[in-house]
């Protein structure tokens, strides 16, 4: 901006105070509530990954700490949740209904008897934990087997800008040519790839021969 008109530069410095009181006072709101006043119970390191493990791959990380906040405690109003967790509301119910769907949490309404409106009271279905869990390295076994699979029956073709990988059939099409950047394609030795997929499943049958248990 070359020129600011006087009542204009006012109105800017104004907008400037306004914003400076607005985070002073999200400051002072965030010291009178402290979230180390919120408790989360104290569980095994083993617990607490296959809790996240499961979360972050059904729901998402944002989920996370809901789920934590809720061992040790139940029937917790969403609004609690919300207040405790310093999430808003719609955020939180957002959350707690994805957790739902996965039956990770479960609920029960009840009416509140002055306001009239319904109200949800969460808890946590633990038991779900290993199921999911189990589920989750199923799927991710099957995928992995499928591309060592694919990684152990075929050649597979680079650009030398590390543009496009791709197999042999498919590299035949574009006449070994990246089709990115026009460069020569070479063949690539993915012996290092088949070994890490190899490492990668017997982690996961180990995993879930344990389960089997
Ligand atoms: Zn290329």
């Amino acid at each position: 901006m070359a020129y600011l008109s006087r009542t204009m530069a006012k109105k800017v410095q104004k907008k400037t105070e306004k914003k400076v009181k607005v985070d002073k006072a999200v400051k002072n709101d965030s010291k009178t509530k402290p979230e180390s006043k919120i408790k989360f119970q104290k569980i095994s390191n083993d617990r607490k990954q296959a809790i996240e493990d499961v979360v972050k791959e059904l729901v998402n990380e944002e989920a996370i700490p809901i789920v934590l906040y809720l061992i040790g405690r139940t029937k917790v109003s969403e609004f609690v949740i919300a207040a405790d967790l310093n999430l808003e509301i719609h955020k939180a119910r957002n959350l707690l209904y994805k957790l739902l769907e996965h039956n990770i949490l479960y609920f029960h309404r009840k009416k509140d008897k002055i306001k009239g409106w319904y109200i949800c009271y969460w808890d946590f279905n633990e038991k779900i934990i290993p199921f999911q869990l189990e589920k989750i390295k199923t799927q991710k076994l099957i995928k992995l087997k499928e591309r060592l699979e694919k990684e152990s029956s075929s050649t597979f073709y680079m650009c030398k800008n590390a543009c496009t990988r791709m197999d042999f059939e498919k590299s035949m099409e574009f006449n070994f040519k990246c089709p990115e950047c026009g460069e020569l394609m070479d063949e690539q030795n993915n012996v290092r790839t088949v070994e890490f997929l190899k490492e990668r499943i017997a982690e996961l049958d180990r995993d879930l021969k344990a389960y089997g248990k």
